[in-house]
């Protein structure tokens, strides 16, 4: 019997593609898993579903606590609700832990990146609350909870104390959102005060923030935003170490944990075989790590960063012109 039972969501676009690499390369490094495959997104109603979010992917995540998910697409202006806003949502994944690390042998502006950042990942303008007032008018509504910022603060301090990280810098614009973007830093404010003032704390508004991290970004250590800052900031943030394709995430609950990519499922490439699964096998490792994997991890961590150091097979996003499946060959290669 498979010592790990993991729900597995290919996801589409470059999904399947990197997916298959990864689940490749964990099993190789020796990962004892019962994989459950099942879809969301558009491949559920493919599959005959009659939803994007079919409740037997959701009943399965509950049950297993744990699953890697491929990039979903959101129609853009119309159609359903984001696949993974939804999944966050119902599942209560309201951390969004995304570390940003230069990565050996990916050359970029910038050395010795090494920055975490912790989104708050269920409400904001991810509320999805949008209104008609009257024909050519509309409203968006942001979403600030008391106990949702508290939550999100409290669950940054503890993971910088557990991860050793010695600064937590906040970016918000409460400067003109007084009250949504005042609640969070409040929240953040009062956990530091009263739970954790070993932890050197500071607060920058968003606009001068992102100024900041092009200047600079090794003047950070833990960065955490509220929803949309977060999402904005993290594919910036990839920006600095080498794109989409290097940088992992993880959605993490009290009772659940989904690890994917940043990256979303990049239609442009989708289907040719030359995606970078990287990212989503970095994410892979996060999930390594969650489950108390930690000797896995390391060797898939290292075998990666050989090949990259190497330099030889990286894919075309990396100067290379290594296919998906090369570079998921060269990993696991240099693993045996
Ligand atoms: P994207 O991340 O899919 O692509 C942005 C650019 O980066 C594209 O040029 C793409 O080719 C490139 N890229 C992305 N991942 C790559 C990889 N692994 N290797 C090489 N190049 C890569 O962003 P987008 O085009 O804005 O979004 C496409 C769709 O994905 C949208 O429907 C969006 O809603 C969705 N999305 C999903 C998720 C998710 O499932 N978590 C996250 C972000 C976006």
């Amino acid at each position: 019997m498979a010592k790990h039972t993991i729900v597995l969501i290919p996801g589409d676009g470059i999904g399947p593609e990197v997916m298959g690499a990864t689940r490749r390369v964990l099993q190789e490094a020796g990962l004892s898993v019962e994989w459950v495959e099942l879809p969301a997104g558009a491949a559920a109603i493919e599959q005959g579903h009659d939803n994007v979010l079919p409740q037997r992917t959701l009943a399965a995540i509950t049950a297993h606590k744990v699953a890697l998910k491929g990039p979903i697409t959101t129609p853009v202006g119309k159609g359903f609700t984001s696949v993974n806003v939804q999944l966050r949502k119902r599942l209560n994944l309201y951390a969004a832990v995304r570390p940003v690390r230069s990565v050996v042998g990916v050359k970029t502006r910038y050395e010795n990146v090494d920055l975490i950042i912790v989104r708050e990942n269920t409400e904001g303008l991810y509320s999805g609350i949008e209104n008609e007032v009257v024909p050519g008018v509309v409203t968006s509504l942001k979403v600030a909870t008391e106990l949702a910022c508290t939550r999100i603060a409290r669950y940054a301090f503890r993971f910088a104390t557990r991860r050793h990280r010695k600064k937590i810098t906040v970016f918000h614009k409460a400067n003109i959102m007084k009250m949504s973007d005042g609640i969070f830093i409040n929240a953040a404010r009062r956990i530091h005060e009263e739970e954790y003032p070993n932890i050197e704390y500071e607060e920058l508004i968003i606009d001068a923030g992102c100024m900041r991290l092009v200047q600079d970004p090794t003047r950070f250590d833990l960065l955490l935003m509220e929803n949309l800052y977060g999402d904005l900031v993290s594919d910036l943030c990839a920006g600095l170490v080498g794109g989409l394709g290097v940088v992992p995430g993880s959605n993490i609950g009290d009772d659940a944990a989904v690890f994917e990519a940043v990256h979303g499922s990049a239609p442009d490439i989708a289907g040719k075989n030359i995606a970078n699964p990287l990212a989503l096998i970095m994410s892979g490792v996060m999930m390594l790590q969650h489950i108390g994997e930690e000797g896995i991890a390391q060797r898939v961590q290292s075998a990666y960063e050989a090949i990259l150091k190497e330099g030889k097979s990286l894919t075309r996003d990396l100067g290379g012109s290594a296919s998906t499946t090369d570079f998921a060959e060269a990993i696991i290669a240099r693993m045996k």
